[in-house]
């Protein structure tokens, strides 16, 4: 992919004590390659390149201490910059509510985008109400209420038979009626960018005079997604894109494009199919991630999501105290997987990206699950108590998990090898000021 193929390109000059100019064209032809390969478009390629080539073989780079750093510094800038630089957030109007239209192709991720958002909106304190404005693909409807039954947060519809302009015009007030401050409309799209769908949402732009119009594309059709996003945009003036399925196989070209072609920005992308998989789009922090300077501060950002601190704190009196149990176990280990796929965020670590040992590492999804199985199927008592799970418990638990009772012996002498350790601690940390030894 472009992000291994930049990585390599990046790696060679790394090493590099002096770099020459020839150096330099050698990389760029390199890294011209590489975004072609990925479906950048070519004007943009174009005008990259050349950028990074000007400002690489400028006299302070070459010359300086570090040469083959300052140019993957350049890369990095470069990058950042073709991706819109800074992080562009989500319009809120000066006066409530902020109205939202959610436009884009059958597909794309507009209703389950229309759903991430409401949920994103959620964390922040606000209170979003949904219109379902897709009034022709069926089941559409149905599809927005499920979201919005599962966010707890309300849906605006007028079922099947009404005009797609009159429900967003109905919705605005019951935003009023809710007490509501965003309104996120998700509209219909087609296969294809036709007339009459531009038609239907002009009507309803005029309409709603929205604050925001977000475009959902695909990340996986690459230059498709740049084409549909230059339509949509002379035809509609958006406001910004959403670019989805970004966990998928994707080339990545259309992340790298879309601000440079259309002048939107990107500013969030979805990751999943789930309601939390959407994240801001950070330019800086997508080119590092793409150059494999790793990505840390999604990673912290996402360790400050699942963790709460309270509880953290709480965890730490408890090890302290011996009083760790089962309970705290499971919890501890629903907030590590709330974070997401382990590969995912050791992926984000620098250096781990492209490490080829990382599929052996064997931190899998399913031994986590396992072990959560194997707790659950305790009772209360002998999760406070794992003293107490003998032979006749042991092979209880391993029937009522699924699993074999070498399973579950492993898992016990693994908690308890656990708590053993924080004794330890706890008493070296106790006393830790007294028996500190000077040199
Ligand atoms: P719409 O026709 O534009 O409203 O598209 P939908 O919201 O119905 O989504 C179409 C399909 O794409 C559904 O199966 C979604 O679960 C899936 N989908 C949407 N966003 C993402 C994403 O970010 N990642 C992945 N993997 N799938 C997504
Ligand atoms: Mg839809």
């Amino acid at each position: 992919g472009l992000s291994e193929r930049l990585q390599s390109v990046m790696q060679k000059l790394r090493g590099k004590g002096k770099v020459t100019e020839n150096d330099v064209k050698e990389a760029m032809r390199e890294v011209r390659l590489a975004l072609l390969e990925a479906d950048v478009n070519f004007k943009v390629v174009k005008q990259f390149v050349s950028r990074v080539r000007e400002r690489a073989v400028g006299q302070e780079v070459l010359k300086s201490l570090t040469p083959g750093q300052q140019v993957i510094k350049v890369v990095d800038e470069e990058l950042t910059r073709l991706m819109g630089g800074e992080q562009s957030e989500l319009v809120q109007a000066k006066r409530p509510p902020t109205i939202v239209m959610m436009v884009g192709l059958q597909g794309a991720g507009k209703t389950t985008t229309t759903g991430k958002l409401a949920n994103h909106l959620l964390k922040q304190n606000h209170r979003p109400l949904l219109a379902a404005a897709d009034v022709y693909r069926p089941a559409a409807i149905r599809q927005l209420q499920v979201l919005g039954e599962q966010l707890k947060v309300p849906v605006f519809s007028l079922g099947e038979n009404a005009d797609p302009v009159q429900i967003a015009k109905q919705a605005l007030v019951q935003v009023n009626d809710e007490d509501c401050d965003y309104l996120l409309v998700d509209t219909a799209g087609r296969l294809h960018i036709d007339e009459s769908m531009m038609d239907e949402l002009k009507r309803m732009k005029e309409v709603i005079q929205p604050d925001e119009i977000l475009l959902v594309v695909d990340a996986m059709t690459g230059q498709d997604a740049v084409n549909v996003a230059e339509n949509f945009n002379r035809e509609l003036g958006l406001t910004g894109v959403v670019l989805t399925k970004l966990d998928g196989d994707t080339r990545g070209g259309a992340a790298l494009s879309v601000k440079a072609v259309t002048d939107c920005p990107i500013k969030f992308v979805g990751m999943g199919e789930k309601m939390d998989a959407l994240e801001p789009f950070y330019p800086k922090r997508m080119s590092s991630r793409i150059l494999g300077m790793g990505d840390v501060l999604t990673l912290i950002d996402r360790a400050k999501e699942a963790i709460d601190e309270e509880k953290a704190k709480e965890l730490e009196r408890k090890m302290r105290s011996q009083s760790f149990t089962f309970d705290d176990f499971l919890e501890q280990l629903e907030q590590v997987r709330s974070m997401g796929p382990l590969e995912d965020m050791l992926s984000m670590l620098p250096g781990v990206g492209k490490m080829k040992g990382l599929k052996n590492l064997q931190i899998d999804e399913k031994q986590l699950g396992r072990v959560e199985a194997i707790i659950r199927s305790m009772t209360p008592a002998e999760k406070q108590k794992p003293e107490i799970i003998n032979a006749s418990r042991r092979k209880r638990i391993a029937l009522g998990s699924g699993v074999g009772v070498p399973e579950v012996n492993r898992l016990l002498k693994q908690f308890d090898d656990m708590k053993k350790m924080m004794k330890k601690f706890s008493s070296m940390t106790k006393g830790g000021k007294k028996k500190k030894k000077g040199f």
